[in-house]
């Protein structure tokens, strides 16, 4: 008998696969491969929520999981994923620079927001009031871990690439059977396409769409990630992704022409350069109404779990919430309230 059938090789699905794995548990991942938005990801981290200059939720924990969990996976899949680069926030007024050195003079935002005003030197980037820069920032290839990961999976024979048959599963107290294959434990980390698991399809998982460009831009020169309206991020050979839309009716994963202008006028109001459009994505971020995580077991059963409502920050978010998950199934550890189903559940009784 396995251990886990994990249903999803996103960020979810992958981050607790390794999670397992490392502890010597036996899985297989199911994934039909059609829509991800781990795919399409900027794949950016940055432990400051830029807009309000406020610190994100359980921050240091987050990273101390993460930076380990994507180096275990560079060297197992002989990759680079992790690119520390600097983050440079730039500031649209005076006022704006006063918001953020008062921010930076608070102790728990003191090691993520540089004191310092950053003056810009590079032509090609308007910034008139400076830059502010963010510690513990980067951004994770995620396309390429995708892609890597479920070489390894399938390789070693944990992996059916499959549309999940729901009709195909069983369940008792004691274990799981999908078409044959027993296993203590399933876990669904399907995103957006959680909404047609009928386990936990009246969770409030709402989707907002995101559009993302990849850009060539020869003469900006420019190493460090971008943050202005729009990011941009540099991933080498004078291309940037440039990201990303935030649509909350559309929740198709094709591009659109609204969102390709909304992204290039962005653009254009950071760099005064040519540049080349080389690519254009799209994808269905699994977001939540309360805009926190989506972790727990089906009311059907206990060996049923889901792991989702990774939101706009998959790659911090994805390591953090599968120990999580696989030390409340493993050792009993209760959930945090703020990541628990059990919220919703509670309303409705
Ligand atoms: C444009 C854009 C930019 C983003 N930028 C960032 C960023 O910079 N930083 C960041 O941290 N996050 C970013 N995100 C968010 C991030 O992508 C998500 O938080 C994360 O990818 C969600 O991962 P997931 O594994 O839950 O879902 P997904 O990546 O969608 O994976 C779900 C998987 O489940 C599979 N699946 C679903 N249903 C079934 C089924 N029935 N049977 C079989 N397989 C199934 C799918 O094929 C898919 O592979 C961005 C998202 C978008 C759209």
């Amino acid at each position: 008998m396995l251990d886990y059938i994990i249903v999803g090789s996103g960020l979810a699905g992958i981050s607790f696969a390794e999670t397992v794995l490392q502890k010597d548990k036996t899985i297989l991942v199911v994934d039909s491969e059609q829509r991800s938005s781990s795919l399409v990801a900027g794949g950016m981290y940055n432990p400051v929520v830029l807009k309000r200059f406020t610190e994100v939720w359980k921050v240091r924990e987050q990273l101390d999981i993460a930076y380990p969990f994507f180096k275990s996976l560079e060297d197992k899949l002989q990759v680079t994923l992790d690119h520390k680069l600097p983050l440079l926030r730039r500031f649209s007024s005076v006022e704006e620079q006063n918001n953020w050195f008062e921010a930076s003079d608070k102790p728990n935002l003191s090691t993520y927001l540089s004191s310092q005003l950053i003056k810009n030197v590079n032509q090609g980037v308007h910034a008139p009031f400076s830059f502010g820069e963010v510690f513990e920032t980067g951004y994770v290839d995620t396309a390429l871990l995708i892609e890597k990961y479920r070489s390894y999976l399938k390789s070693s024979k944990q992996y059916l690439c499959e549309d999940f048959d729901f009709t195909e599963l069983t369940y008792n107290s004691d274990f799981v059977t999908y078409k044959g294959i027993k296993a203590k434990n399933i876990v669904f980390a399907e995103g957006y396409g959680m909404l047609a698991n009928p386990f936990f399809r009246d969770l409030p998982l709402d989707g907002t769409k995101g559009e993302l460009l990849i850009v060539r831009i020869p003469q900006l020169k420019f190493d460090e990630i971008l943050k202005a309206g729009v990011f941009l991020i540099p991933i080498g050979n004078d291309l940037y992704k440039v990201g990303a839309t935030y649509d909350w009716e559309d929740k198709t994963d094709a591009v659109s022409e609204k969102g390709k202008e909304e992204l290039l006028e962005g653009l254009k109001s950071v760099i005064n350069l040519e540049f080349e459009i080389v690519e254009h994505i799209a994808g269905v971020r699994p977001t939540v109404k309360d805009r926190r995580p989506l972790v727990g077991h089906a009311r059907e059963s206990s060996r049923i779990h889901v792991l989702n409502g990774l939101g706009t920050r998959g790659v911090l978010l994805g390591p953090f919430l599968a120990r999580e998950l696989y030390q409340n199934i493993e050792q009993g550890v209760p959930l945090d309230v703020n990541i628990s189903i059990e919220r919703f559940y509670k309303k409705k009784l």
